[in-house]
């Protein structure tokens, strides 16, 4: 953390404030540690005003120039990782390696795109002989949304691409973690022109009034998918760009020729991740019946092994939940564990400050339970057993969300035709939340429409134009 407790915004390259503020918790003790502005409708407006205002110059500058910025991006983001990974820690709860992980990430993305990602223009085949030439030009002004669980990598993903394709940008944090953004756009302000990237933070009531603003050209949004759907009918009056990545509620499962022990420990990394607060996080693990009990047994092993504590502790391996609301939901998570299945490992909160839990493994649930129908969103974990492959297949797809899924499993080609079958965007086999940042991620069904990374992510903050140069 930085010495300073008071965070302003950052709009037209200046700080804002207001005459009201944010306070910001610390999850891991329930204390206010800073407090940030909060915008009104008028910041809104300022910060639209702003960014279009430098759109045209930004939108005009050499793309070498935006790829040397991108570059020095990069290079500052991985000489304040550390600073900026202890302020995530603190306002998030997660454990400080992979809050810092969150700001490498982003110092490796902005590199990446210097080094990789172009959007000339391109001649298209035509049957007719005729010379048609797609031409990408900037979208605008885009909002970047983000929620609460990894407010930077979220980020990065929307911000970076959209600045090198030379559109200004507004972001717009969770109101429980502003200040690790607030800080990073600061910093960045330091290498950007006035109003190209401004940031305005809001106690979770303003982005409907930035996602409605008629200034506004493109929304990029991450978050839950009952926000996602008001995030579209507001971009609907005007037409706006929308991209949405969603909830999730991720099955895994687990093939029957899978060292119990192995699978079972990735599949437990997996499912409690970030205090099991990850959109793809394995949601339902489904056992083969025949090793039920022995994969249980396995998960129940690693979940008592967890040191559940405070992010910053070198020893912490789970950090507490984000926020109360979530901590809230949690606890209705856990009376539906003890009243629908068999709690086989922790089962409760933990007692004193902070929204701790300890990882919870539940056994024997139907899949009619809250617990496997929702999206948890948190470190209790459900195991259903199977017998059938079809079944299992047709029991993963059985819900709106199609984010993402894992197979487990040592024959891959079977291991790959179940994945086949998966409806969901991202399928790992024997893995988990390995991105590359040339693939596109999406999410199908009700997790998202468009996607983030890769070519049609990138593209996604462009315009494209199709000129016919054939002549006469
Ligand atoms: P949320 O939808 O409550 O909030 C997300 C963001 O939207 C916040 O910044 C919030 O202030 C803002 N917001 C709230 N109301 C809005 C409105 N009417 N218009 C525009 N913006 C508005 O989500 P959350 O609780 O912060 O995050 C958890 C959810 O995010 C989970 O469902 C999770 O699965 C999802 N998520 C999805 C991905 C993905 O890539 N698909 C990644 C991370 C999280």
């Amino acid at each position: 953390m930085t010495t300073r407790d008071t965070y302003g915004m950052i709009i037209n390259g200046r700080k804002v404030t207001t005459d009201q503020v944010v306070e910001v918790i610390n999850p891991a003790d329930e204390a206010v540690f800073a407090t940030v502005a909060r915008a009104n409708v008028a910041t809104v407006d300022a910060a639209v005003e702003a960014a279009r205002q430098a759109f045209p110059a930004w939108a005009a500058t050499p793309y070498s120039e935006r790829v040397a910025t991108m570059r020095k991006i990069g290079d500052v983001l991985k000489d304040h990782a550390d600073e900026v990974g202890r302020i995530l820690t603190t306002e998030q709860g997660k454990v400080l390696a992979e809050a810092v992980a969150e700001v490498v990430h982003g110092s490796f993305l902005a590199q990446y795109l210097a080094d990789n990602v172009t959007f000339d223009s391109v001649v298209l085949p035509s049957k007719t002989g005729r010379r048609l030439v797609e031409h990408r030009k900037p979208l605008g002004v885009v909002a970047a949304i983000t929620p609460w669980n990894f407010p930077l990598t979220l980020l990065w993903i929307k911000i970076l691409p959209a600045l090198i394709a030379g559109n200004t940008v507004i972001v717009k944090p969770a109101a429980t973690t502003p200040l690790a953004t607030v800080r990073v756009v600061e910093l960045l302000n330091e290498l950007l022109p006035p109003g190209v990237l401004n940031v305005i933070c809001d106690d979770n009531d303003l982005g409907g009034t930035l996602t409605s603003h008629p200034g506004v050209d493109k929304i990029a949004f991450t978050g839950s998918t009952a926000t996602g759907s008001k995030v579209m009918a507001s971009a609907a009056p005007t037409i706006k760009r929308i991209t949405l990545e969603l909830g999730g509620n991720d099955p895994a499962i687990v093939l029957e020729d899978v060292d119990v022990a192995d699978a079972a420990g990735r599949v437990y990394a997996a499912a409690t991740l970030c205090t099991g607060q990850v959109c793809l996080a394995a949601k339902r693990i489904f056992v083969p019946s025949t090793m039920y009990d022995e994969f249980c047994n396995e998960l129940v092993r690693h979940a008592k092994a967890e040191v559940v504590g405070v992010g910053s502790d070198p020893a912490t391996t789970m950090g507490p939940m984000q926020n109360a609301m979530q901590y809230e939901k949690t606890l209705g998570y856990l009376e539906d564990a003890h009243q629908s299945g068999t709690v086989i490992a922790g089962g409760a909160v933990i007692d004193g400050p902070g929204y701790f839990v300890a990882p919870t493994i539940v056994r024997d649930i139907p899949d009619s339970a809250r617990l496997v129908r929702e999206e948890q969103f948190c470190p209790v974990v459900p195991v259903l057993s199977y017998d059938d492959l079809d079944d299992v297949v047709a029991r993963a797809n059985d819900t709106e969300y199609g984010l993402g899924a894992t197979i487990w499993g040592r024959d891959l080609d079977r291991a790959f035709d179940v994945a086949m079958r998966i409806e969901s965007g991202m399928v790992w086999v024997n893995q988990h939340m390995d991105f590359d940042f040339g693939v596109t991620a999406r999410g199908a069904k009700h997790s998202g429409i468009g996607g983030e990374l890769g070519k049609e992510g990138y593209d996604a903050f462009t315009q494209a134009y199709v000129v016919d140069q054939t002549g006469w």
